[in-house]
């Protein structure tokens, strides 16, 4: 692996034969993640594809001419011309993999994935999920020098990472952006020395065993798990709606509804949490539009009554969403009513999404008990049923899922471990 700068670019990437280039930045937490995976897939692939580093910051001209405007962002080049995707940001090992792959014929990859070599690292725990809870649990485990290693499919921060401001965090006078406390909590865990692997695939969990298989060929081996892997909020699917997630779209009325006073509102949902969380949200919007799928919420009675009784609020039975657009401060939802087929817009200042989350436990739930919902049942130790097993945060069985919960259960798991441990 070699370090370049933006004299040398011609040289050894546009006049040599296959190459890997990565864009890099000093304090980035992606590019951190990043390189320990770079150097190992350098020492796999390096006798076919040279791989490059090259420094942003004092290449930025460079950077800006090939349009590079994230770190790490990895380019890939075959004689001279770049191909393949490029890859920004939480990087995964079989992302490059896939690109390199792609360069290479048949007979060498299948060479080459030979040569991968299985390795093994033991701690004494290790926390599945990088969120608030996890992040919590980490920090308390190895200030009591527990040795702990925190496992991610994506970046650390958890949801709070993508939430726009968050203003109900004790401890800040002014709201925070959600990037940046879910950065001190990570650097925070981070620099007392808890082990991070990050933006990683998770192939296999044992929770019996106490191993996870990530990226196909590292086993990861402890005498504890903590599950903190949180949940996802299910998606309408409708165009538009990815893309304005937190800018319009929100998943959360208790974070977000405060953002909306004397505004209109559009929730879509008729299930319980869409009926009490419209309910909440008139505290501060003036009108609210309930968009429903059925002829009938599916809410309880009690809660029903509560919303028609509701001045504010207003109930489009029959319709689905079908786009989600911005126009300058407004919203436009596009909805169809199911019975005429008929397609007209709405517009607002934002959109709730209440179509029931799920908690993000397909690869290992088999042998835990769950509540009727699907959340993992603990006791008030956040002991699963399955010894030495523990869960946190918004994936386990619970009334109120925030930021300071996640961590409350993070602080318990934590510390009950570590008393175990003594
Ligand atoms: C849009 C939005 C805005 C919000 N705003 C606020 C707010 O303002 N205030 C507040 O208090 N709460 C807010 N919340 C709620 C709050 O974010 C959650 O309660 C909190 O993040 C839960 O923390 P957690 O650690 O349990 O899970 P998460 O934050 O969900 O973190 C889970 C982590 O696990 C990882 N993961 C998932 N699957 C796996 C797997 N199989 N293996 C390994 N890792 C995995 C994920 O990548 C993620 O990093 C908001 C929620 C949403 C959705």
């Amino acid at each position: 692996m070699k370090e370049i700068n933006s004299t040398e670019f011609e040289s050894e990437v546009l006049q040599s034969g296959k190459v890997v280039l990565d864009f890099y930045s000093t304090e980035c937490p992606p590019c951190e993640a990043l390189a320990s995976k770079y150097e190992n897939l350098s020492l796999l692939y390096g006798k076919d594809v040279k791989f490059l580093k090259i420094f942003r910051q004092q290449n930025r001209d460079l950077a800006e001419k090939l349009g590079v405007n994230g770190s790490p962002t990895l380019l890939f080049f075959n004689n001279g011309k770049e191909v393949g995707e490029r890859l920004v940001g939480g990087i995964k090992r079989i992302d490059i993999i896939r690109n390199l792959n792609n360069m290479l014929p048949e007979k060498r990859v299948k060479e080459i994935k030979n040569n991968v070599k299985p390795s093994v690292s033991e701690f004494d725990v290790i926390i599945l999920g990088a969120g608030p809870g996890g992040l919590t649990a980490g920090l308390y485990l190895c200030q009591s020098k527990v040795n702990t290693v925190l496992i991610d499919i994506a970046l650390p921060g958890g949801h709070v990472s993508t939430t726009h401001e968050v203003s109900n965090y004790p401890g800040f006078i002014e709201p925070q952006a959600g990037y940046m406390l879910s950065h001190n909590m990570s650097e925070q865990t981070k620099l007392c020395g808890t082990v991070y692997k990050v933006a990683v695939d998770i192939t296999k969990v044992d929770l019996d065993k106490k191993e996870v298989l990530i990226d196909e060929y590292e086993t990861v081996k402890a005498k504890k798990i903590i599950i903190a892997t949180g949940t996802t909020p299910n998606l309408t699917g409708a165009p538009g709606e990815r893309e304005l997630k937190g800018k319009g779209i929100s998943y959360c009325a208790t974070c977000d509804a405060k953002y909306f006073d004397g505004k209109e509102v559009i929730v879509i949902g008729g299930g319980n949490s869409a009926v009490e969380e419209s309910e909440y949200i008139t505290r501060f919007a003036s009108k609210l539009t309930i968009v429903h799928q059925f002829d009938k919420l599916t809410a309880n009675k009690q809660a029903q009554e509560k919303v028609f009784k509701n001045p504010k609020i207003n109930i489009l039975f029959e319709n689905e969403p079908r786009s989600f657009t911005r126009e300058g401060d407004k919203m436009i939802t596009e909805v169809e009513n199911l019975k005429i087929k008929e397609r007209r817009k709405l517009f607002s200042d934002g959109v709730f999404i209440f179509i029931g989350m799920k908690p993000n436990i397909d690869l290992f739930k088999d042998k835990l008990i769950l509540d009727r919902w699907g959340y993992i049942k603990t006791d008030e130790d956040m002991r699963t049923n399955i010894p030495g097993v523990y869960a946190v945060g918004d994936v386990i069985s619970k009334k109120y899922r925030q930021i300071t919960t996640a961590v409350a259960d993070g602080t318990i798991a934590a510390m009950t471990i570590s008393k175990e441990m003594d």
